[in-house]
């Protein structure tokens, strides 16, 4: 589970890694595109020897680009010094602002270009971080206004409602409609990966409820075949148990089959609780369960059963007048490497039968059987 949740973490982690690439590939293609077009315009438009397109090129072009490569040279050192996620996102959406405002501080007798801004506030939809998108939208109010300021300054004459502020205006409002515009595409998104992390996790939920015996909540019998296939190849010594409760149709018979589940889930309860990294527990079927003991000896496995048979023995039900229920083992173990896991746990079954033949109630280990 651990390493499925950094799975997902290093996922994100390279998914905006990538986001990033691809916004800052985006924007050297747009400066280039800008350089393009303002040389061939000029080149076009006027002749070589125009001695006011020196100028222009020098404003328009050179210093804007120049500013705009400094602001990429500065974010690029600052994000490789930079470690955590979100204040590399937020220095590269910062970044993105600042080129923004300088094109709108170059070109600032057009007050329309300050729809620009809606781009790093679209960006921060990216990151799906609300937190994020707010932050920006306040440093697009202060360069806003800045610009604006700039515009007052510079301008020969008077800025007026007609040739400026109406366009301004206009410029303010999309640029609003786009944070909320990305507040709603973030709430969407936020909304889906909840549904989606929801269904992965019921989804994990029924595999876990298919590998299990509903009523004891023991592995049930294919995954207890599928354990030991897997364990025969990779331990060294490797025991099976296979556990039958004795006269179990007598409990069944004289209590009722509700009281026969009662057993059942007790002794599974003392199952579970041997449970470990080494003992795997399945309820092999009916009133029959089975044991896998990794890397442990025969011996090693015999005493976990006999203590087991021995404290189950001394429970005592209510529902059956107090009386207790014992069950019979069969028990194989070492060098399974040559047989199926079929053949294996067919051991056990030879020895629980032999235990159930000699009057029930104890353990039988299958290399025993070879002795006698
Ligand atoms: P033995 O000592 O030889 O094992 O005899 P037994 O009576 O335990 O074995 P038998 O195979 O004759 O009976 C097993 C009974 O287990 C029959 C079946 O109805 C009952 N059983 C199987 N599954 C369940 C269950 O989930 N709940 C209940 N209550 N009984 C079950
Ligand atoms: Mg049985
Ligand atoms: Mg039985």
């Amino acid at each position: 589970m651990k390493y499925e949740v950094n799975n997902e973490i290093m996922h994100t982690v390279r998914l905006k890694v990538t986001i990033r690439k691809t916004i800052w590939f985006a924007i050297f293609i747009c400066l280039i595109t800008e350089l393009a077009f303002f040389f061939s315009y000029r080149f076009i438009e006027q002749s070589l020897v125009d001695e006011q397109m020196f100028e222009h090129i020098i404003q328009y072009i050179a210093k804007p680009t120049s500013i705009n490569l400094l602001i990429a040279a500065i974010y690029h050192v600052f994000g490789a010094i930079l470690k955590k996620e979100s204040v590399k996102s937020f220095t590269m959406v910062a970044a993105i602002s600042a080129i923004c405002f300088n094109l709108t501080i170059t070109h600032y007798t057009l007050p329309s270009l300050m729809t620009i801004f809606c781009l790093p506030i679209f960006i921060t939809s990216m990151f799906e971080r609300k937190k994020l998108t707010k932050i920006v939208l306040l440093l697009t109010f202060i360069f806003y206004a800045l610009t604006i300021y700039f515009a007052n300054y510079k301008s020969a004459i008077p800025l007026t409602f007609d040739g400026y502020y109406i366009d301004a205006f206009i410029a303010f409002a999309v640029i609003l409609s786009s944070y909320i515009f990305t507040n709603v595409l973030i709430n969407y998104h936020m909304e889906y990966v909840f549904i989606t992390k929801s269904n992965s996790l019921r989804q994990t939920e029924i595999i876990e409820q298919v590998k299990r015996d509903p009523l004891t909540n023991l592995y049930n019998k294919k995954i207890f075949y599928d354990s030991l296939s897997v364990a025969m190849k990779q331990c060294n010594k490797l025991c099976v148990a296979v556990l039958d409760i004795d006269n179990f149709k007598t409990v069944n018979d004289t209590y009722g089959h509700s009281v026969g589940d009662i057993v059942l889930v007790a002794l599974a309860d003392m199952l579970t609780n041997i449970s470990s990294k080494k003992i795997l527990t399945a309820r092999y079927g009916g009133e029959e369960f089975s044991i896998i003991f990794k890397d442990m000896t025969t011996f090693e496995s015999y005493d976990i059963v006999e203590t087991l048979r021995l404290e189950f023995s001394e429970l005592t039900f209510p529902q059956m007048d107090n009386k207790s229920v014992t069950f019979s083992c069969g028990l194989s173990g070492d060098s399974p490497s040559t047989l199926s896991s079929i053949d294996f746990f067919n051991e056990a079954d030879q020895a629980l039968y032999y235990a159930k033949s000699n009057g029930k109630n104890q353990t039988v280990i299958f290399t025993s059987l070879d002795d006698e």
